[in-house]
């Protein structure tokens, strides 16, 4: 027999039930927050109209939590304690279509095994009510037997001293206020997803102050409860998006909250997403919520946004995570087309033209971004209420396309006015109705004012609005540049190059060259290999040639980006329907991302800039444009085009009211 000097083989041995429950709440209960997160889900799920959740030091000495629900027959509360142990689940079938938050039956004994907990319930069984309350009690492997207690219908959970046999756990508990934060978070997240359900919080520091830090009605609004859960101060800041789809697709429903673009902010901390009224995070519906922000906001900013998705249960597994803060949708693709759509939808109907704020704006006590710590004294928020649409003041000659179009050959015609060019080319064979948005509200013609050489000053029925000449032309061009590419589906006019230029082009930009040749052509750029190292470009988009951009340096640019992955080119491959044998490079959605990166670029490179003199052709095209274009209230990179001082603000600067 061969011999070895390895160790001998250690015994396998089943774990106690305590140390499995230590083991599952290491994945469950990582913080106070989760404990306080799986009793709400708990209250919920027992059809309650009322909770009251009261926490001591951060959760590290107690949460308790007490709601109104249907409650546990006494027979039962030993069970509710035992892990794998749970009324909302019976068959495998179950699993397919979970309708309630919890379904594991593991959250209490997980809980009970890292606490001192009590729970105790006053039941009401087919409509009666149990003639007392019943408690027991659990502290690491001991059970209490069964005791009488004395409160209103429904249960109460009470959890001492958590982690107190996990002191690994302990040790990194955060500062009491820390942990509060979070639970304060969990807890807006469910209250703001169920709108009939009144929640009260309450947190007692250190200090021994107890301080009552959410107090909601139960029966409110979607909306009401967002702002009382968010602030008020965000209230004028929310536009409301909804979509139903017929039941025969599923009825799949949505509901939003979306904050206009100058409420954006550094984090993603004020996006609050629901799937059948369980908060998840999801890269999919963040996706789709910054793609329909895409051009109005800073990329670097991130919307505000409620999102309230409900689905068909059997649409979306929700087995997926352990603490289910994730679920995965089964029809991916679909859910993002539906948010994306509503989302885009609800702000292509709104007049997004930020209000000139007077004062510095209040600091934002809920958030703990930092803004900029000189905050400029002219800064956007929100408007009040969105302005009425006049459709009668815009109605002279002067906002007809046609109209200035004659004016402009009257006034200039020599001049190769950039702004006029391009104006002028859309206006002529723009054969597309316009869209469907409802516009800005209409600038009257006059007065119009150029100041520095950069900004426009004229006036609308509300007040005086100041207008960035840069960021609304590159607006304007990039608008009408991707309707004319996606939607009337025409190539950008071209010029030839007498002499090709040359671009530096390895085998892997070769390549990069052929994928992206759909949308180089789309774009009116002409280019392909010359040789093993070099590509050569033929035929440039003459808006482009107008302002002296360089073909080799623009080539560069879209290769070096493409090469990032700044845009998807794998994503321009794939069809967008997956039958469709053929895919072309042109279809909507897929290539929009690509297309929009390039045409970024394209649109500031040709757009006129600050410091350029406009004439007043110019000018009044601009502003006759502006009428038409969708998102004409920030440019493409989502900076705002225009500022309005309103009349209202005006005179009570001036003391006049
Ligand atoms: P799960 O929620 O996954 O079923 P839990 O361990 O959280 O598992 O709870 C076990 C069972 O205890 C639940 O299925 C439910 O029947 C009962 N229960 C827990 N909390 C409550 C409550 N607040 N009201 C009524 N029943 C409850
Ligand atoms: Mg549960």
């Amino acid at each position: 027999m061969p011999t070895t000097t390895a160790e001998p083989a250690p015994r396998i041995a089943k774990l106690p039930p305590l140390l499995v429950n230590q083991i599952a709440a290491g994945e469950v209960v990582d913080r106070p927050n989760a404990v306080v997160k799986e009793l709400l889900d708990n209250a919920l799920d027992a059809g309650a109209s009322r909770v009251r959740i009261d926490v001591e030091l951060g959760g590290a000495q107690l949460i308790r939590v007490a709601d109104d629900g249907h409650g546990i027959p006494a027979d039962q509360l030993p069970l509710a304690l035992a892990a794998h142990a749970t009324s909302k689940l019976r068959r495998p079938d179950d699993l397919e279509a979970i309708a309630t938050l919890g379904f594991r039956g593991e959250a209490l004994a997980s809980i009970a095994s890292v606490s001192r907990l009590r729970l105790s319930s006053l039941p009401t069984v087919n409509g009666v009510r149990a003639d007392a309350a019943t408690q027991i009690e659990q502290s690491g492997d001991d059970v209490s037997d069964p005791t009488p207690a004395a409160h209103a219908p429904g249960t109460v959970v009470e959890v001492r001293d958590l982690f107190f046999n996990v002191p690994a756990r302990r040790k990194f508990l955060r500062a009491a206020s820390t942990e509060f934060g979070h639970i304060a978070d969990t807890v807006d997240r469910l209250a703001m997803t169920h709108p009939h359900v009144g929640f009260t919080l309450t947190h007692t520091a250190e200090s021994g102050n107890t301080r009552t830090t959410l107090d909601v009605p139960p029966n409110q609004t979607s909306r009401d409860r967002c702002v009382a859960v968010l602030g008020k101060e965000l209230d004028e800041g929310l536009l409301e998006a909804s979509h139903e789809d017929p039941p025969q697709q599923g009825g799949a429903k949505l509901w939003a909250l979306l904050g206009r673009p100058e409420i954006a902010r550094a984090t993603t901390k004020f996006q609050y997403f629901t799937v059948n009224g369980r908060p998840v995070k999801d890269r999919q519906l963040a996706h789709a919520v910054k793609e329909a922000f895409r051009g109005l906001i800073p990329p670097d900013r991130h919307p505000v946004a409620v999102l309230q998705l409900w689905l068909d249960p059997r649409a979306v597994d929700v087995n997926v995570h352990p603490t289910k803060a994730e679920v995965r949708f089964r029809e991916p693709s679909r859910v993002h087309g539906l948010v994306l759509a509503a989302c885009r939808r609800c702000l292509l109907a709104h007049d997004l033209t930020p209000a000139v704020q007077w004062r510095m704006p209040d600091g934002e006590s809920r958030t703990n971004e930092q803004e900029p710590a000189a905050a400029p004294l002219l800064t956007p928020h929100a408007g009040s209420t969105p302005p009425p649409i006049d459709h009668q003041s815009p109605a002279t000659t002067t906002t007809d396309p046609a109209a200035f179009v004659d004016y402009f050959k009257r006034m200039n015609p020599k001049q190769k006015g950039f702004v006029f060019d391009e104006v002028k080319r859309e206006m002529a064979d723009d054969a597309s109705p316009p869209p469907a948005a409802v516009p800005p509200a209409p600038i009257k013609p006059l007065p119009v004012l150029q100041v520095h050489d950069s900004f426009v000053v004229t006036q609308d029925d509300q007040g005086v609005v100041i207008i960035d000449q840069h960021a609304l032309h590159e607006r304007m061009m990039f608008e009408s540049l991707r309707s004319r590419i996606l939607d009337q589906r025409q190539p950008l006019e071209s010029q030839r190059l007498l002499v090709p230029a040359t671009v530096p082009g390895d085998d892997k930009r070769q390549a990069l060259l052929e994928t992206l040749g759909p949308l180089l052509h789309a774009l009116g750029i002409e280019a392909e290999p010359m040789g093993p190292r070099t590509i050569a470009v033929h035929a440039f988009p003459s808006l482009l040639f107008d302002r002296k951009v360089e073909p080799a340096a623009f080539l560069d640019d879209v290769l070096d980006k493409a090469a990032q992955g700044t845009f998807d080119v794998d994503a321009m491959l794939k069809p967008a329907d997956e039958n469709d044998a053929h895919p072309t490079v042109l279809d909507r959605g897929l290539l929009e991302a690509a297309l929009h990166e390039v045409l970024d670029t394209m649109s500031c490179k040709a757009a006129v800039k600050a410091g350029d003199r406009l004439t007043d052709a110019e000018l009044a095209a601009l502003l006759a444009r502006r009428d038409e274009i969708e998102r004409a209230s920030n440019c493409p990179h989502g900076r705002p085009t225009t500022l309005r001082l309103s009349l209202a603000d005006l005179y009570r600067q001036f003391g006049r009211t």
